[in-house]
C-alpha cells in the first residue's frame, strides 16, 4: 500500500522550501546541499517502490534541477541493494544505510560503459603487485554525469572486454572544492536544469581499489535488461504536468482546462505503473509529450510575460525541452517523433 504521508511530506517540502527558491538556485548555478539533506532528514530517502516514484513527482513538480539530483540515486542503492541481498560485503549495506539516512548522497554514470556499441570508460586490471593493489586503472570519457561537487559518490561503469564493472567512486575530494588524480569533471552549459552541475568527466589513468566494485555483469545481458528499469525517470516528466496543472487551476479562466490535465496525468501515471519492458518505451514518450504539452498550455495561459526570465512558465519550457531528450532511448524518441508529427502523416 503506498504511504499517502510520504507524498504529502515531498509535496509539503517541493511547496515549502524548493519551488519559492528555483529561481535562485538556477541563477546561482547549483542545487545547495541543505536541499537534499532537508529532504533526507524528512524520511523521503526511505521510501520505497510507489512511494520513491511519488516523492520524485512531487520535488520534480517543485523544481526539477533539485528532482534531478535526487533522483540519481535511486540506481545506486537499487545496485546496493542487490550486492547486500546477495551477501555481498558488508560495507555495501552501511553504504546503503548512510544514503537511506542521508548522511551520503551519491550519482550514477553509467551510460559510459552500458549503452550500445564501444565501451567509452575502459577498465585495465592491475595485480596485487602493483603498489597500489588490486583494482582497475580506468580511461575514457562518461558524456552526462549530474551532481559534481554535489555529492558524496558516484556508482561508475566501465568495460573490461565485454565484462562491465561497476563501480563506487568516493567523491569526497570533488565535494571539498579538490580534485582527484585522473578524474575532471567539464560543467555542461545546459540550458535547463543547470543547477543539476552536470558534467562530462575524463578519466586519465584513474585508479580503483578492488574494495570498491559493487557488482559485475555482462555487456549484452544488461542491454537486454535495459527497457524494465526505465520506469523512474518518467516521474520526472510527471511532476512537470503536476506542477502545470497547479499554476493553470489557480486562474478561474484555466481551472476547466487543469482539471482536463489532471486527468491526462493520472492517465498516464497509470499506464506508466502498469508498463512492462515492452509498453514502458511507449508509456515515457506519453510522460513527456504530455509534460511538453503542459508547459506549452502554461506558457500560453500566462500570455505574453512568459518570455521574460525568470519565470515559472519560461523555466517550465525549458524543463519540458530537457525532458523531450534527458534518459531517451530510441523507441522512446521514435513514439514521440511520431506523435508530434502525426498531422502530417494525416
Ligand atoms: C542533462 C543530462 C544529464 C544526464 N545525467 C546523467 C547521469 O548523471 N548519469 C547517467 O548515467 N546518465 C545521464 N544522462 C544520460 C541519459 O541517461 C541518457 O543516456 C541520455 O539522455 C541519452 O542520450 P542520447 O539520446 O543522446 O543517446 P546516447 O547516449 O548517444 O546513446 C546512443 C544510443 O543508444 C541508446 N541507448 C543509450 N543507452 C542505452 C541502453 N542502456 N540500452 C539501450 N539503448 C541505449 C540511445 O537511445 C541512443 O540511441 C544525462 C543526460 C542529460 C541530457
Amino acid at each position: 500500500m503506498p504511504d499517502r504521508g510520504v507524498r504529502e511530506r515531498a509535496r509539503a517540502l517541493a511547496e515549502e522550501l524548493l519551488a519559492p527558491q528555483a529561481a535562485d538556485v538556477e541563477a546561482a548555478g547549483a542545487v545547495p546541499r541543505s536541499h537534499l539533506d532537508a529532504l533526507a532528514a524528512a524520511g523521503l530517502r526511505r521510501a520505497d517502490g510507489e512511494d520513491a516514484l511519488a516523492v520524485v513527482e512531487e520535488l520534480a513538480a517543485g523544481d526539477l534541477a533539485t528532482a534531478f539530483v535526487w533522483i540519481q540515486q535511486v540506481g545506486v542503492a537499487r545496485w546496493l541493494g542487490a550486492a547486500v541481498a546477495d551477501g555481498g560485503d558488508e560495507r555495501w549495506a552501511a553504504q546503503l544505510d548512510d544514503l537511506r539516512t542521508g548522511r551520503a548522497h551519491a550519482g550514477i554514470a553509467l551510460q559510459a560503459a552500458l549503452r550500445p556499441g564501444p565501451a567509452a570508460v575502459v577498465a585495465r586490471p592491475v595485480s596485487g603487485d602493483d603498489v597500489h593493489g588490486d583494482g582497475w586503472v580506468l580511461d575514457g570519457e562518461v558524456p552526462w554525469v549530474t551532481g559534481w561537487g554535489l555529492l558524496d559518490a558516484v556508482l561508475l561503469t566501465a568495460r573490461d572486454g565485454e565484462e562491465v564493472l561497476f563501480l563506487l567512486l568516493d567523491l569526497g575530494e570533488v565535494r571539498r572544492g579538490g580534485q582527484a588524480v585522473g578524474l575532471r569533471g567539464e560543467l555542461l552549459p545546459l540550458a535547463a536544469v543547470r543547477a543539476s552541475r552536470t558534467v562530462e568527466l575524463h578519466l586519465d589513468g584513474f585508479r580503483v581499489g578492488a574494495d570498491r566494485l559493487v557488482a559485475r555483469g555482462q555487456h549484452a545481458a544488461l542491454l537486454a535488461g535495459d527497457a524494465a528499469g526505465l520506469r523512474p525517470n518518467g516521474s520526472l516528466a510527471l511532476g512537470l504536468v503536476q506542477r502545470c496543472v497547479r499554476a493553470m487551476r489557480t486562474d478561474d479562466r484555466h481551472a476547466e482546462r487543469s482539471a482536463a490535465l489532471a486527468e491526462e496525468l493520472g492517465a498516464v501515471r497509470v499506464r506508466l505503473d502498469a508498463a512492462g519492458p515492452d509498453d514502458l518505451p511507449g508509456a515515457r514518450a506519453a510522460a513527456v509529450d504530455l509534460a511538453w504539452r503542459a508547459a506549452a498550455a502554461l506558457a500560453l495561459a500566462t500570455g505574453s510575460s512568459a518570455v521574460i526570465a525568470p519565470s515559472l512558465a519560461e523555466r517550465t519550457v525549458r524543463e519540458a525541452l530537457f525532458l523531450l531528450v534527458f534518459g531517451s532511448r530510441p523507441a522512446i524518441r521514435e513514439a514521440l517523433l511520431d506523435g508530434l508529427l502525426a498531422s502530417r502523416r494525416a
